[in-house]
């Protein structure tokens, strides 16, 4: 059961950002949310670009939203053409409000002639000093109405000599009800309003006027968009009315808020999604941690693929209530997601930040067969610049996987793995000892494993057979079998890390040269 009682059948929706910054978490969740509508209910989900801010709009930002919303997959059916921006898809372009000037004249218009809308002179300093007055004496500020009255021939007067003017909307009075498909029935007094500036000249609009005209133009059935967008509904409303337009239906979607629960901001940390694909969150865990920003299911399933959330999402299982932006939230969705990718796959994402991070470089060796992933060329051969060595992707594989259930998002693996890729390991010597041992102790497990191991067949360097030797050995050194007297010095001792893979497994990837010296380094530091 819908929230309407209203049978949903191709709907037409939109996003419509404007390109005045890079895409923000907010627009993405409300882009997520009507390309599911949209999908749920075969409709159609339509991309406008709400350029009219003409010194604010850039095409860099325009360029990121594209961007963003392609990395996350989120489909767009019409408006701008993914591959050729400049040109757009669908039938009732162009989908840059910029290019709609030709469009819009004709509605404005129709208002100044019918006179729902008219012309105002007064300047800004008026218009301040107005807002100042009604302020000090306890009203809420709005137009005074000075203009509304102009007789034909003054205005014509003014626009003559140029006088600057904008195009102010009659609102009327009376309330304004409708029903908000989340928020249930709205009503409000637009008496409140005063007569709102809707146009700067006859053919280029102001927002809420530009999206009336673009919301009819484009056959859009529902408007989903943020609640920050809640009180523009009841001027889009009245301005419908005075064109004779049909209403769309709206939907607010709740306010997405930081943890302590003011509106996301910067203040709470990055808010702009690249940041987040930067860092090495994956687009599908990304999808699935929005859709719970101000969605749930009827059960306690966390784990959604984006077919799932087609199938269950509806307007009526979204919340009235803020939803919390929950970073702790991401990164165990982000691991989940991370623990189901093959180790190939993980790998081949892993690459790029370890290659940001000057531990490996590409060699383009290869020729033909080599594969881009975020603008990087992958190989099967990589340079460890320090080391001057060569490294191969399945050894990189094998140290991936070592760290595929801890990675919380891709670029904390760098700092994880360096020590693959370094010639001597910088640490400091505390590091080595585990509880009470003494630097004797301590140098008698570094002297013990490097002849327990160093009497290793190369044939057996595995992980599984050192383990085996090694715990059995562990258990007759430390006090009533304390394995870490001689497991932690091994672990410090090839890893410089106090948290790491076991040691086993970081000793089969090193080699049985690279650990002894790495042995023998380590019982030098202690010096
Ligand atoms: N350009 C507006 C924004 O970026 C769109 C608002 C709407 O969806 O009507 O917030």
């Amino acid at each position: 059961m819908e929230a309407t009682a209203k049978k949903i059948e191709n709907p037409r929706v939109r996003i419509a950002p404007s390109p005045t910054g890079l895409l923000h978490i907010g627009t993405v969740r409300t882009a997520l949310f009507n390309y599911l509508f949209a999908k749920k209910y075969n409709g159609s989900f339509i991309l406008r670009i709400e350029d009219t801010d003409k010194e604010r709009s850039q095409r860099e930002y325009e360029n990121d939203i594209l961007d963003g919303l392609q990395w996350l997959k989120i489909v767009w059916d019409e408006g701008l053409n993914p591959e050729a921006r400049d040109e757009y898809l669908g039938d009732y372009g162009p989908y840059r409000q910029s290019g709609r000037a030709g469009i819009y004249q004709s509605y404005i218009k129709k208002m100044l002639d019918q006179g729902t809308a008219y012309y105002c002179f007064c300047s800004k300093e008026d218009l301040e000093a107005q807002r100042q007055y009604q302020m000090s004496i306890g009203q809420a500020p709005k137009y005074n109405g000075k203009c509304s009255n102009l007789p034909k021939e003054t205005v014509e007067k003014y626009l003559k000599e140029g006088k600057p003017a904008v195009i102010r909307f009659r609102t009327g009075g009376g309330s304004v009800v409708f029903q908000d498909l989340i928020k249930g029935r709205i009503e409000f007094n637009s008496a409140l309003l005063g007569d709102i500036a809707i146009a700067k000249d006859p053919s280029t609009p102001l927002y809420n006027l530009a999206a009336v005209i673009d919301d009819y133009e484009m056959k859009i059935s529902h408007v989903i968009r943020g609640e920050d967008h809640i009180a523009n509904t009841p001027k889009q409303i009245l301005l419908q009315d005075a064109l004779g337009l049909p209403h769309p239906e709206y939907a607010h979607l709740p306010l997405i808020l930081g943890p302590d629960r003011s509106k996301l901001s910067k203040r709470h940390g990055a808010v702009s999604v690249n940041h987040y694909r930067e860092k090495g969150y994956l687009p599908e865990a990304m999808i699935n941690f929005l859709a719970f920003l101000g969605w749930n299911p009827d059960n306690d399933r966390e784990i959604y693929a984006i077919n799932h959330l087609i199938e269950e999402f509806s307007l009526e299982r979204c919340q009235k209530s803020s939803a919390v932006f929950n970073l702790q939230k991401l990164d165990w969705i982000n691991g989940f997601y991370i623990r189901n990718k093959s180790i190939k796959k993980l790998a081949e994402m892993g690459v790029p930040y370890l290659i940001e991070a000057g531990l490996i470089q590409p060699i383009f060796e290869t020729g033909g067969h080599l594969a881009g992933i975020g603008g990087i060329e992958l190989g099967e051969t990589y340079l460890i610049p320090e080391t001057k060595e060569k490294i191969d992707i399945i050894t990189l594989e094998n140290i991936v996987s070592l760290y595929q259930e801890r990675l919380k998002y891709l670029s904390e693996l760098p700092e994880l793995v360096d020590f693959f890729f370094k010639n001597e390991l910088d640490y400091p010597q505390e590091l080595l000892f585990w509880k009470d041992m003494s630097q004797t102790d301590i140098e008698k497990a570094l002297g013990g494993l490097e002849g327990v191991m160093g009497a290793v067949k190369p044939n057996d360097w595995a992980r599984g057979h050192l383990e085996e030797i090694l715990v059995q050995r562990a258990a007759e050194m430390g006090p009533a079998g304390d394995r870490g007297y001689l497991l932690w010095p091994l672990r410090t001792a090839l890893s410089g890390k106090k948290f790491s893979a076991p040691p086993f497994a970081i000793a089969e990837i090193l080699g049985k040269e690279k650990t002894l010296l790495r042995l023998k380094q380590a019982k030098e530091k202690l010096r």
